[in-house]
């Protein structure tokens, strides 16, 4: 009887065992038996025949309609073919050799898998010599075999069918001995799961959707607890590493900074700081993701943080996603900190630190200047992208790490900058303005504690959004322009964002270049009908007509720096009444007298960034307005998306519906590697209940039992997770 280790070569045989070895990497028992069926077909299904795609490797239920032979036109010999059909739609199978031999099977009226290569010959669509197998018993012997009502359907490749891996799946099933089950006993009485090798036969042999769901369950709670056991170990080991205290002080910069805001903090603001400055004062580094929506104030936050660190002596370094995004951070901290940024220049505080810039296309001689500061320390912040990773980049003495807009940034180079400050590690404070759900953060980022700032800052009032149906009521979208022309007599202003420049973009998207990957819009189902408008169309149009007599400017990416600062300029100083743009305006831009967004083609843009754009308007002591105007179908998935946006406030509500949206893969993201391979079944989607009691579990085991030698078998599958994380590195660099 054989364990979850034997080699396929011994339970298979040596061709099978290279088969599997080829098309999937199967090399065990146990990796055979985790290669669980994509889904289960009904005895009696029927593949729609119509949805099947030119060039798809398929596996299709359907039943035989009739059978043909004839000679082959080019070579002496028998063509058969034969026609299949799912009652409705036809599919043609050609068959070349032993033709009396197929067609003594495949009698009119018998239903089979057939599995190959859709294509397409004179206009019919065909699998050419398909691999094929019966279904239905022709015996007495083989009708026990044909009873189970559910037909596992695993993800199969050119040279090996669902059913070849059914067959082997069922003889190692056949010679499986006793499993140490990685699920602690107790846990699966609590949770009441199958046990290891009655899920196993569960997932793969289910007699009904039942079993298939008990079995599902069981194997999904291996995943999770695997998971979040290596996450706790991992927390518990950084929390034991060793890091240099950073104490808060007074009378120092930090102190003068925190006088110097022209603003209070919220009190979100003011815990989340306190409980930064504590991880701060701790000898052992901080690993902390500060999650809030743009505009929520955690630059704020994060320089009152590196402030802190350079009154105790260190320094701070910001990591930013782009170099635009770097600049933007250096402006905006030089800003903060006026004149306590300005250490030994003219106009410098007394107490004060410096701030250095550090990207790939500067000048030589600035960068010199920039590389020498960190060196010495004269720069007690220093700002960049990652080519601040980069090894001549030397600090004198590192103590924080501030990574902007995580979701950019891999473990791996979050553990090289790590690697910058000798001996004692770093303390890392990652922000993110992409709320992540809770299950993703667990999944994720689950060796991070989490802040989250759920409040913008005071000032702020409610926004009321509206979908404007642009094509069945004209009427309302009439209704959109009085409103911003109302606004505009009361002295307020307007934004209409379109999703595109124009003029020789066509087609191509106005998104800035750090347009936000997780947000994008992705309707496949719902195909663009025209261009999506433009700027430079939208803005003369409303000019001559709806708008007229307003003062309107236009801003987009394009534009000459000159031509951007004097649009920007003349809205923000109330000289113009609507500015007409791209997205731009999504990041940085703070114009409290702004009380109306249009947004054209509001379909075109992600859940996400729907909500981040409206966040423009509202800032100031007038309520703000948003107006969606779409001309997507009342019943399309655009509609519901806008419907939603235009439904809550919630920023991690409206994280979720993106999330939904989008395949696992995408969500767990590339620097996941190992990840993606090692959830099966388990859906950081759909599986939040698990997720969260796995990561409960896992911690009171980790925290009773560190290294988990009382559970050699999840110990066991956690060294297996390692190993697939570590080749996952290894394969990206
Ligand atoms: P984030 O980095 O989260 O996008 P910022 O820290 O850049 O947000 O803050 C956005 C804007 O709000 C900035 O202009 C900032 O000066 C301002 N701000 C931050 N905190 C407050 C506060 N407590 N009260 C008023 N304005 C604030
Ligand atoms: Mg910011």
């Amino acid at each position: 009887m054989a364990g979850l280790e034997e080699s396929l070569r011994v339970t298979l045989g040596g061709k099978a065992a290279a088969k599997l070895d080829t098309a999937f990497g199967l090399a065990t028992t146990g990796d055979l038996l985790r290669h669980y069926p994509r889904r289960y077909a009904r005895r009696g299904e029927l593949t729609d025949l119509a949805s099947l795609r030119d060039g798809d490797q398929v596996t299709v239920f359907a039943q035989v309609e009739k059978v043909r032979t004839r000679p082959m036109r080019a070579r002496r010999g028998q063509l058969l073919e034969v026609t299949v059909t799912d009652g409705r739609a036809r599919l043609a199978l050609t068959f070349f050799n032993k033709v009396q031999y197929w067609e003594r099977q495949l009698a009119p009226g018998r239903h089979a898998m057939f599995a190959g290569r859709v294509s397409t010959f004179k206009g019919k669509r065909q699998l050419a010599h398909p691999e094929f197998k019966l279904l239905g018993a022709d015996d007495a012997a083989k009708a026990a075999e044909y009873a189970a009502e559910l037909i596992p359907v695993y993800p199969a490749t050119k040279d090996v069918s669902t059913w070849d891996i059914e067959k082997c799946v069922q003889i190692v099933l056949d010679t499986l001995g006793e499993l140490d089950d990685p699920l602690p006993a107790p846990l699966r009485e609590r949770y009441r799961l199958a046990g290891l090798a009655e899920a196993l036969r569960g997932v793969h042999r289910p007699a009904d959707d039942a079993e298939a769901e008990r079995a599902r369950v069981r194997l999904k709670w291996d995943e999770a607890l695997v998971l979040q056991a290596v996450l706790a170990q991992r927390r518990l080991a950084a929390a034991a590493l060793p890091a240099t205290a950073r104490p808060a002080s007074a009378g120092g910069l930090a102190d003068a900074f925190d006088a110097r805001l022209p603003f209070s903090l919220t009190a979100g603001q003011r815990d989340v700081g306190a409980v930064i400055s504590a991880d701060l004062d701790r000898d052992h580094p901080m690993h902390r993701l500060l999650q809030g929506e743009v505009g929520s104030g955690k630059t704020v936050i994060a320089v009152r943080a590196m402030l802190q660190v350079i009154d105790a002596g260190g320094q701070a370094a910001l990591l930013a996603p782009t170099e635009v995004l770097a600049q933007q951070h250096y402006r905006s901290v030089s800003d903060l900190l006026g004149p306590l940024g300005q250490a030994g220049r003219l106009g410098g505080a007394e107490v004060a630190t410096r701030v250095a810039l550090l990207t790939g296309s500067q000048p030589a001689a600035a960068r010199r200047e920039a590389l020498l500061d960190a060196a010495s320390g004269a720069a007690g912040i220093v700002i960049g992208t990652h080519a601040l990773l980069a090894e001549q980049v030397q600090f004198a003495d590192l103590g924080l790490v501030v990574v902007d807009e995580q979701h950019r940034f891999g473990v791996e180079q979050r553990d090289a900058l790590r690697g910058k400050a000798q001996g004692a590690r770093p303390h890392v404070l990652v922000m993110t303005a992409t709320p992540i759900p809770r299950t993703v953060a667990m999944t994720v980022y689950g060796d991070l504690d989490v802040s989250t700032l759920s409040e913008l800052p005071g000032g702020r009032s409610p926004i009321a959004t509206h979908v404007v149906p642009a094509a069945e009521k004209p009427r309302f979208l009439e209704r959109a322009w009085e409103r911003v022309r109302e606004e505009a007599e009361k002295g307020r202003q307007a934004y209409v964002v379109c999703p595109r420049i124009g003029g020789d973009d066509a087609g191509t998207s106005a998104a800035p270049a750090d347009f936000d990957a997780l947000v994008g819009p992705d309707d496949e189902d719902e195909a663009p009908a025209r261009p999506p408008l433009a700027v430079l169309d939208v803005a003369p149009a409303l000019e001559q007509g709806p708008l007229a007599g307003l003062r309107l400017r236009v801003m987009h990416g394009r534009l000459p720096t000159d031509d951007k600062d004097s649009a920007m300029g003349a809205f923000a100083d109330g000289s113009a009444d609507v500015l007409v743009s791209t997205t731009v305006v999504e990041v940085g831009v703070d114009v409290p007298n702004a009380t109306v967004m249009v947004i054209m083609d509001a379909d075109r843009f992600g859940v996400s960034q729907l909500h981040q754009l409206r966040g423009r308007v509202g800032r100031g002591t007038e309520p703000g307005l948003c107006l969606l105007v779409t001309e997507a179908p009342e019943e399309s998935k655009a509609r519901q998306r806008l419907a939603d946006v235009a439904a809550t406030l919630d920023g991690f509500r409206l994280a979720e519906i993106d999330l939904e949206q989008r395949r696992e893969g995408d969500v767990l993201g590339a620097a996941q590697a190992g990840r993606k391979k090692s959830l099966k079944l388990l859906s950081v989607l759909h599986d939040r209940d698990v997720i969260v009691a796995a990561r409960e579990e896992a911690t009171s085991l980790v925290d009773a039992d560190p290294d988990l030698a009382g559970y050699p078998a999840l110990a066991a599958e956690m060294s297996a997770l390692l190993d697939e994380e570590q080749a996952g590195f290894l394969e990206k660099t």
